[in-house]
Protein backbone atom coordinates (compact mmCIF):
# COMPACT_ATOMS: atom_id res chain seq x y z
CA UNK A 1 0.00 0.00 0.00
CA UNK A 2 1.46 3.46 -0.68
CA UNK A 3 2.48 4.88 2.41
CA UNK A 4 0.56 8.55 1.86
CA UNK A 5 3.13 10.40 4.48
CA UNK A 6 6.09 12.79 2.91
CA UNK A 7 9.81 12.35 4.57
CA UNK A 8 10.01 13.44 7.97
CA UNK A 9 13.24 15.96 8.52
CA UNK A 10 15.86 14.98 10.78
CA UNK A 11 17.84 17.12 12.41
CA UNK A 12 21.42 16.32 13.46
CA UNK A 13 22.69 18.05 16.45
CA UNK A 14 20.94 21.39 16.18
CA UNK A 15 22.37 24.56 17.61
CA UNK A 16 20.56 27.05 19.69
CA UNK A 17 20.24 29.67 16.52
CA UNK A 18 18.76 26.29 14.28
CA UNK A 19 16.26 26.00 17.91
CA UNK A 20 15.46 29.79 17.73
CA UNK A 21 14.62 31.65 20.61
CA UNK A 22 11.45 29.98 21.64
CA UNK A 23 9.39 26.73 21.47
CA UNK A 24 6.83 28.88 19.61
CA UNK A 25 8.92 30.48 17.07
CA UNK A 26 10.36 26.72 16.38
CA UNK A 27 7.30 25.35 15.43
CA UNK A 28 5.96 28.24 13.44
CA UNK A 29 9.03 27.76 11.53
CA UNK A 30 8.74 24.17 10.78
CA UNK A 31 7.14 22.70 7.48
CA UNK A 32 5.88 19.23 9.04
CA UNK A 33 6.85 16.83 11.92
CA UNK A 34 10.63 16.80 13.17
CA UNK A 35 13.26 13.94 14.30
CA UNK A 36 16.15 15.66 16.63
CA UNK A 37 18.80 13.40 17.60
CA UNK A 38 21.70 14.87 20.35
CA UNK A 39 24.48 12.46 20.49
CA UNK A 40 25.14 11.39 24.12
CA UNK A 41 28.45 10.71 25.79
CA UNK A 42 27.75 7.08 24.98
CA UNK A 43 26.99 6.50 21.47
CA UNK A 44 26.57 3.16 21.35
CA UNK A 45 22.75 3.16 23.11
CA UNK A 46 20.26 5.45 22.52
CA UNK A 47 16.69 6.47 24.00
CA UNK A 48 13.65 8.44 22.00
CA UNK A 49 11.30 10.90 23.42
CA UNK A 50 8.36 11.79 21.73
CA UNK A 51 6.26 14.80 22.19
CA UNK A 52 3.33 16.72 20.73
CA UNK A 53 1.86 14.19 19.66
CA UNK A 54 -1.24 16.21 20.30
CA UNK A 55 -1.05 19.89 18.75
CA UNK A 56 -2.13 21.51 22.35
CA UNK A 57 -0.28 19.63 24.48
CA UNK A 58 3.62 21.69 24.59
CA UNK A 59 5.43 21.23 27.73
CA UNK A 60 7.44 18.42 26.28
CA UNK A 61 8.09 20.80 23.36
CA UNK A 62 9.06 23.36 26.02
CA UNK A 63 10.97 21.24 28.05
CA UNK A 64 12.95 20.22 24.63
CA UNK A 65 13.67 23.41 23.49
CA UNK A 66 15.44 24.48 26.56
CA UNK A 67 16.94 21.51 27.24
CA UNK A 68 18.59 22.06 24.21
CA UNK A 69 19.25 25.29 24.03
CA UNK A 70 21.40 25.16 27.50
CA UNK A 71 23.97 23.08 25.56
CA UNK A 72 23.25 19.80 27.38
CA UNK A 73 24.98 16.56 26.51
CA UNK A 74 22.53 13.77 26.72
CA UNK A 75 24.36 10.26 28.60
CA UNK A 76 23.09 8.55 25.72
CA UNK A 77 22.07 9.81 22.31
CA UNK A 78 18.73 11.28 22.11
CA UNK A 79 16.34 10.88 19.04
CA UNK A 80 13.06 13.13 19.68
CA UNK A 81 10.38 13.44 17.70
CA UNK A 82 7.80 16.51 17.24
CA UNK A 83 4.67 14.88 16.27
CA UNK A 84 1.62 17.18 15.34
CA UNK A 85 3.21 19.75 14.18
CA UNK A 86 0.51 21.30 11.68
CA UNK A 87 -2.21 21.03 14.54
CA UNK A 88 -0.18 22.81 16.99
CA UNK A 89 0.42 25.81 13.92
CA UNK A 90 -3.18 26.38 13.46
CA UNK A 91 -4.11 29.34 14.90
CA UNK A 92 -4.53 30.25 17.79
CA UNK A 93 -1.23 28.60 18.53
CA UNK A 94 -1.14 25.14 20.53
CA UNK A 95 -5.13 25.12 20.38
CA UNK A 96 -5.89 21.58 18.34
CA UNK A 97 -5.27 18.52 19.36
CA UNK A 98 -5.61 17.74 15.60
CA UNK A 99 -7.18 18.59 12.48
CA UNK A 100 -10.78 18.21 12.49
CA UNK A 101 -10.20 16.38 8.97
CA UNK A 102 -7.33 14.23 10.01
CA UNK A 103 -7.29 11.63 13.09
CA UNK A 104 -6.29 12.08 15.93
CA UNK A 105 -2.10 10.79 15.53
CA UNK A 106 -1.83 9.12 18.79
CA UNK A 107 -4.35 6.98 18.35
CA UNK A 108 -3.20 5.48 15.15
CA UNK A 109 -0.32 3.59 16.71
CA UNK A 110 -1.50 0.16 15.56
CA UNK A 111 -2.94 -1.72 12.21
CA UNK A 112 -4.17 -0.79 9.60
CA UNK A 113 -2.43 2.96 9.56
CA UNK A 114 -5.11 4.14 7.54
CA UNK A 115 -4.97 8.14 6.18
CA UNK A 116 -2.00 10.46 6.60
CA UNK A 117 -2.13 10.22 10.36
CA UNK A 118 -1.91 6.56 10.40
CA UNK A 119 1.10 6.46 7.45
CA UNK A 120 3.03 9.14 9.96
CA UNK A 121 2.73 7.02 12.53
CA UNK A 122 3.38 3.99 10.53
CA UNK A 123 6.70 6.07 9.23
CA UNK A 124 7.59 7.17 13.33
CA UNK A 125 7.39 3.18 14.72
CA UNK A 126 9.87 2.08 11.58
CA UNK A 127 12.25 4.93 12.69
CA UNK A 128 12.09 3.66 16.00
CA UNK A 129 12.52 0.11 15.38
CA UNK A 130 15.42 0.49 13.71
CA UNK A 131 17.24 2.66 15.86
CA UNK A 132 16.92 -0.10 18.57
CA UNK A 133 16.36 2.89 21.86
CA UNK A 134 16.53 1.37 25.22
CA UNK A 135 13.40 2.90 25.87
CA UNK A 136 10.64 5.70 25.05
CA UNK A 137 8.90 8.40 26.43
CA UNK A 138 5.77 10.25 25.43
CA UNK A 139 5.31 13.86 26.62
CA UNK A 140 1.57 15.04 26.82
CA UNK A 141 -0.42 17.63 28.63
CA UNK A 142 -3.69 16.91 30.14
CA UNK A 143 -7.21 18.78 28.76
CA UNK A 144 -8.12 20.06 32.00
CA UNK A 145 -5.49 20.89 34.93
CA UNK A 146 -4.10 18.78 37.81
CA UNK A 147 -1.26 16.65 38.43
CA UNK A 148 1.13 14.76 36.49
CA UNK A 149 1.02 11.11 35.93
CA UNK A 150 2.32 8.34 33.95
CA UNK A 151 0.10 5.84 32.46
CA UNK A 152 1.51 2.75 31.35
CA UNK A 153 0.24 -0.55 29.98
CA UNK A 154 2.93 -2.53 31.66
CA UNK A 155 3.70 -2.73 35.63
CA UNK A 156 7.47 -4.09 35.84
CA UNK A 157 10.16 -2.44 37.14
CA UNK A 158 11.45 -1.05 33.97
CA UNK A 159 8.17 1.08 33.54
CA UNK A 160 7.46 2.39 37.09
CA UNK A 161 11.09 3.36 37.12
CA UNK A 162 11.27 5.16 33.51
CA UNK A 163 7.89 6.95 35.41
CA UNK A 164 9.69 7.85 38.35
CA UNK A 165 11.61 10.42 36.58
CA UNK A 166 8.24 12.48 36.11
CA UNK A 167 6.30 11.53 38.74
CA UNK A 168 5.12 9.24 41.84
CA UNK A 169 1.65 8.50 40.13
CA UNK A 170 1.07 5.63 37.68
CA UNK A 171 -2.03 4.40 36.09
CA UNK A 172 -1.92 1.30 34.68
CA UNK A 173 -4.28 0.57 31.91
CA UNK A 174 -5.36 -2.28 29.78
CA UNK A 175 -7.54 0.87 27.51
CA UNK A 176 -6.16 -0.30 23.59
CA UNK A 177 -6.62 2.56 22.28
CA UNK A 178 -3.68 3.02 19.37
CA UNK A 179 -1.38 5.27 21.82
CA UNK A 180 2.07 5.19 20.96
CA UNK A 181 2.98 3.76 24.57
CA UNK A 182 1.20 0.53 23.44
CA UNK A 183 3.93 -0.27 21.42
CA UNK A 184 5.79 -1.18 24.66
CA UNK A 185 7.90 -4.53 24.74
CA UNK A 186 10.77 -6.22 26.81
CA UNK A 187 13.52 -4.41 24.65
CA UNK A 188 11.92 -1.27 24.39
CA UNK A 189 9.60 -0.05 27.04
CA UNK A 190 7.51 3.31 26.75
CA UNK A 191 5.90 4.80 29.24
CA UNK A 192 3.15 8.19 28.83
CA UNK A 193 3.98 10.99 31.19
CA UNK A 194 0.38 13.55 31.34
CA UNK A 195 2.79 16.58 32.96
CA UNK A 196 -0.66 18.06 34.01
CA UNK A 197 -2.40 21.08 32.10
CA UNK A 198 -1.41 22.22 28.81
CA UNK A 199 -1.62 26.44 30.70
CA UNK A 200 0.10 25.31 33.74
CA UNK A 201 3.40 26.24 34.94
CA UNK A 202 3.72 23.18 37.32
CA UNK A 203 3.25 20.92 33.92
CA UNK A 204 6.15 22.66 32.72
CA UNK A 205 8.38 22.24 35.39
CA UNK A 206 7.63 18.30 35.70
CA UNK A 207 8.76 18.47 31.89
CA UNK A 208 11.49 19.83 31.87
CA UNK A 209 12.54 18.47 35.65
CA UNK A 210 11.41 14.91 34.19
CA UNK A 211 13.16 15.52 30.70
CA UNK A 212 16.74 16.58 32.57
CA UNK A 213 16.62 13.32 34.42
CA UNK A 214 16.00 11.21 32.03
CA UNK A 215 18.18 12.67 29.59
CA UNK A 216 21.28 12.66 31.64
CA UNK A 217 21.37 9.10 33.71
CA UNK A 218 23.40 6.40 32.68
CA UNK A 219 20.85 3.70 33.52
CA UNK A 220 17.29 4.69 32.73
CA UNK A 221 16.01 2.35 34.93
CA UNK A 222 17.67 4.21 37.89
CA UNK A 223 16.25 7.76 38.05
CA UNK A 224 18.00 10.26 40.57
CA UNK A 225 15.14 10.38 43.10
CA UNK A 226 13.08 6.94 42.99
CA UNK A 227 9.65 7.71 45.09
CA UNK A 228 6.87 5.93 46.51
CA UNK A 229 4.61 4.89 43.59
CA UNK A 230 0.97 5.74 43.43
CA UNK A 231 -0.42 2.71 41.13
CA UNK A 232 -3.69 3.25 39.61
CA UNK A 233 -5.27 0.18 38.39
CA UNK A 234 -8.18 -0.79 36.03
CA UNK A 235 -9.26 2.71 34.76
CA UNK A 236 -12.89 3.11 33.23
CA UNK A 237 -13.92 5.92 30.83
CA UNK A 238 -16.82 7.74 31.28
CA UNK A 239 -18.38 8.10 27.61
CA UNK A 240 -21.07 10.58 26.88
CA UNK A 241 -23.66 9.09 24.41
CA UNK A 242 -23.65 11.08 20.86
CA UNK A 243 -25.73 13.99 20.84
CA UNK A 244 -26.13 14.28 24.15
CA UNK A 245 -26.01 18.35 24.75
CA UNK A 246 -24.05 19.14 27.95
CA UNK A 247 -23.09 22.21 29.76
CA UNK A 248 -20.78 22.64 32.99
CA UNK A 249 -22.68 24.94 35.78
CA UNK A 250 -23.28 25.12 39.47
CA UNK A 251 -26.64 24.58 39.25
CA UNK A 252 -29.12 22.39 36.99
CA UNK A 253 -28.99 23.76 33.18
CA UNK A 254 -33.02 21.79 32.26
CA UNK A 255 -32.92 22.72 28.41
CA UNK A 256 -29.43 20.16 28.69
CA UNK A 257 -29.29 16.69 28.69
CA UNK A 258 -26.68 16.75 31.11
CA UNK A 259 -24.89 19.39 32.86
CA UNK A 260 -21.74 18.93 34.70
CA UNK A 261 -20.93 20.79 37.90
CA UNK A 262 -18.50 23.57 36.87
CA UNK A 263 -15.19 22.34 39.30
CA UNK A 264 -15.12 18.70 37.73
CA UNK A 265 -11.12 19.17 36.95
CA UNK A 266 -10.48 20.22 40.67
CA UNK A 267 -11.36 16.46 41.22
CA UNK A 268 -8.51 15.19 39.36
CA UNK A 269 -6.57 12.82 41.55
CA UNK A 270 -8.75 13.82 44.46
CA UNK A 271 -11.55 11.10 46.31
CA UNK A 272 -14.79 11.35 44.54
CA UNK A 273 -17.33 10.25 47.37
CA UNK A 274 -20.78 9.13 47.24
CA UNK A 275 -22.37 11.88 48.94
CA UNK A 276 -20.50 14.31 45.88
CA UNK A 277 -23.00 15.11 43.08
CA UNK A 278 -20.81 15.24 39.71
CA UNK A 279 -23.70 16.43 37.78
CA UNK A 280 -27.33 16.85 37.16
CA UNK A 281 -29.65 14.82 34.76
CA UNK A 282 -33.18 16.79 34.36
CA UNK A 283 -34.52 13.77 32.76
CA UNK A 284 -33.02 11.32 35.24
CA UNK A 285 -31.84 9.40 31.55
CA UNK A 286 -28.16 7.63 32.94
CA UNK A 287 -27.90 5.89 29.45
CA UNK A 288 -26.49 8.72 27.71
CA UNK A 289 -23.33 7.80 30.16
CA UNK A 290 -21.53 4.75 29.50
CA UNK A 291 -18.37 3.70 32.15
CA UNK A 292 -16.07 1.59 30.08
CA UNK A 293 -13.82 -0.98 31.02
CA UNK A 294 -11.20 -2.45 29.11
CA UNK A 295 -13.40 -5.16 27.75
CA UNK A 296 -15.43 -2.56 26.91
CA UNK A 297 -18.12 -3.81 29.00
CA UNK A 298 -20.49 -1.16 30.31
CA UNK A 299 -20.79 -0.64 34.00
CA UNK A 300 -22.50 2.55 34.79
CA UNK A 301 -24.95 1.04 37.03
CA UNK A 302 -22.18 -0.76 39.09
CA UNK A 303 -20.78 2.44 39.77
CA UNK A 304 -22.89 5.19 39.34
CA UNK A 305 -26.82 6.35 40.04
CA UNK A 306 -29.17 8.93 39.52
CA UNK A 307 -30.94 10.43 43.08
CA UNK A 308 -33.05 13.44 42.61
CA UNK A 309 -31.78 14.28 39.34
CA UNK A 310 -28.35 14.88 40.30
CA UNK A 311 -25.41 11.76 39.26
CA UNK A 312 -23.32 9.95 42.45
CA UNK A 313 -21.28 7.00 43.04
CA UNK A 314 -22.04 4.43 44.62
CA UNK A 315 -18.62 3.77 46.01
CA UNK A 316 -15.57 6.03 46.57
CA UNK A 317 -13.50 6.45 43.03
CA UNK A 318 -10.18 8.62 42.02
CA UNK A 319 -10.93 9.77 38.99
CA UNK A 320 -8.36 11.73 37.09
CA UNK A 321 -7.89 13.52 32.78
CA UNK A 322 -11.58 15.28 33.97
CA UNK A 323 -12.03 17.50 31.29
CA UNK A 324 -14.49 21.28 31.69
CA UNK A 325 -13.89 21.54 27.77
CA UNK A 326 -17.19 20.36 26.10
CA UNK A 327 -15.95 19.09 22.78
CA UNK A 328 -13.20 17.24 24.27
CA UNK A 329 -15.97 15.64 26.84
CA UNK A 330 -18.02 14.14 23.99
CA UNK A 331 -15.68 13.20 21.49
CA UNK A 332 -13.63 11.49 23.64
CA UNK A 333 -14.35 11.14 27.35
CA UNK A 334 -15.55 12.72 30.66
CA UNK A 335 -13.07 11.41 32.78
CA UNK A 336 -11.15 8.74 33.42
CA UNK A 337 -11.32 6.53 36.96
CA UNK A 338 -10.32 3.87 39.15
CA UNK A 339 -12.32 2.73 41.77
CA UNK A 340 -11.07 3.30 45.36
CA UNK A 341 -9.61 -0.66 45.89
CA UNK A 342 -7.86 -0.38 42.55
CA UNK A 343 -5.72 2.33 43.84
CA UNK A 344 -2.27 1.27 46.16
CA UNK A 345 0.83 2.65 47.24
CA UNK A 346 4.63 0.67 46.53
ZN1 LIG B 1 -2.11 13.94 24.70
Amino acid sequence: MRDPYPVIEIWENPTPEQMTHSAETLVQQLTGPLWISIEGTDTSRCRVITTLLHGNEPSGLYALHEWICAGHKPAVTLHCFIGAVTAAQTAPLFSHRHLSDQRDLNRCFRPPFDGEQGGLAKRVLQRIESLHPECAIDIHNTSGAGPAFAVSIQLDQEHQRLAQHFTHRLVLTELLLGAFMEMTHATMPVITIECGGAHEQSAHQVAAQGLDSFARSEDPFQPTIPQALDIYRHPLRLEIAPGTSISYGREVNSGKDLTIISHIEQFNFGIVTPSQPLAWLPHSNLSILRAVDSRQQDRIKEVFHIKEQKLYVKRPIKLFMATSQAPIALSDCLFYFVLEEDHRIV
